[in-house]
């Protein structure tokens, strides 16, 4: 599993950081989320799914 966000296409709503905050994290000079480096994306799995069907960029992909 890679957990990746095009960031792009990310709108810095901060959606993802608020439902899965042990997986994304905000950078605040570029207002746009990145993976956590090292987060665990199995014990994270659900909130991850419900980032992804919650982004209204539709930047976030789980391969
Ligand atoms: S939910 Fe999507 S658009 Fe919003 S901050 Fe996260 S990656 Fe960016």
């Amino acid at each position: 599993m890679a957990v990746k966000i095009d960031e792009e296409e990310c709108m810095g709503c901060e959606s993802c950081v608020e439902i899965c905050p042990a997986v994304f994290g905000f950078n605040e000079d570029e207002t746009k989320a990145f993976v956590i480096e090292g987060a665990d994306l199995e014990a994270n799995a659900d909130c991850i799914e419900e980032s992804i069907g919650s982004c209204p960029a539709a930047c976030i992909t789980n391969d």
